[in-house]
């Protein structure tokens, strides 16, 4: 299993809860045109624009500055697994910290692929590009975003292999979901959501504020309660919360036919909070958010 291996030991830059997800996102691109391709190769130039994208939608914008695409495809080379191969047609002269610019991978038509044995055993077991892109996706970003990013990629999600997180952690998942949804009687913060069946809450999700998989906590103050659509619109940055608990729209979002009502009536109105204030939202996840996924890096909370 030399993929999978080689993913568990991808060195990133992973600290202190900040993202990292260059590479995460550059191998879940690559991983879904090798499964319908074996012989794909990447050449910089004709994808640089679509991992672009990639990160402007599921991690952030810049604001001013482009994202370093060159930095995951040429550090790839360089995993403790030989996972990607990069092929010049001239010699790359690299910076100070040992990249590439982007002008020489433009010029020298750099050509990313997988390494032959990683591509092999793709060849061999397609379904190991499969959990390779599971293991990205839970590694990296929050669960209501690995449906959109599969899709996005073009993943067949149909036929995505089933869930295989351990006994452990969906225990652990479900003792969250009830406390939180508790905390918030059983409705979405800010829409009011609440629709059971029979005794059932359905559609209500219990959002982790600051990620799981980037040292958030299960407990109810790095919780809220959410609809579907307000959970992935809160993990794709669209609105975050002033510390003051009001809804703050990112000023990157607009509804070309005004069609959508769903967010920007919301505009500064303070969401419902639990009834016990130890469970309200704290202002150290609030401000993991603001800085690591909510569109508008270059304010402050307020
Ligand atoms: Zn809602």
């Amino acid at each position: 299993m030399k993929l999978l291996d080689a993913i568990d030991s991808l060195n990133l830059w992973k600290r202190g809860g900040k993202r990292a997800p260059h590479k995460p996102l550059l191998l879940i691109y690559a991983l879904a045109r090798q499964v319908r391709d074996p012989n794909a190769k990447f050449e910089f130039s004709l994808i640089e624009k679509d991992i672009r994208e990639l990160l402007n939608e599921f991690y952030k914008p810049l604001s001013g500055r482009k994202h370093h695409v060159e930095f995951p495809f040429w550090r790839l080379r360089k995993e403790k697994i030989n996972i990607w191969e990069v092929e010049t047609s001239g010699r790359i002269k690299e910076t100070k910290s040992y990249d590439a610019h982007v002008r020489d991978l433009r010029k020298y038509n750099a050509t990313g692929s997988f390494s032959k044995e990683v591509a092999q055993e793709i060849r061999d077991n397609p379904e190991v590009a499969w959990q390779a892109a599971r293991k990205l996706l839970d590694q990296h970003f929050d669960e209501p975003l690995h449906q959109i990013i599969l899709e996005r990629v073009g993943f067949d999600y149909e036929t995505y292999p089933a869930d295989r997180r351990s006994f452990k952690r969906a225990k652990r998942d479900k003792k969250f979901r009830e406390n939180v949804l508790k905390a918030y009687d059983y409705s979405c913060a800010i829409c009011g959501f609440d629709l059971h069946i029979n005794t059932i809450p359905v559609g209500l999700e219990a959002a982790h504020i600051r990620w799981h998989q980037l040292g958030g906590p299960d407990t109810q103050n790095n919780g809220i309660a959410l609809c579907a659509t307000h959970h992935k619109l809160l993990d794709l940055g669209v609105f975050t919360l002033s510390k003051d608990y009001r809804i703050i729209l990112s000023k990157s979002i607009h509804s070309p036919n005004s069609g959508s009502d769903f967010v920007e009536k919301y505009q500064k109105r303070k969401i419902k909070l639990p009834r016990k204030t130890e469970y309200s939202p704290s202002l150290e996840y609030i401000e993991w958010h603001w800085k690591e996924v909510f569109r508008e890096p270059e304010l402050v909370l307020t």
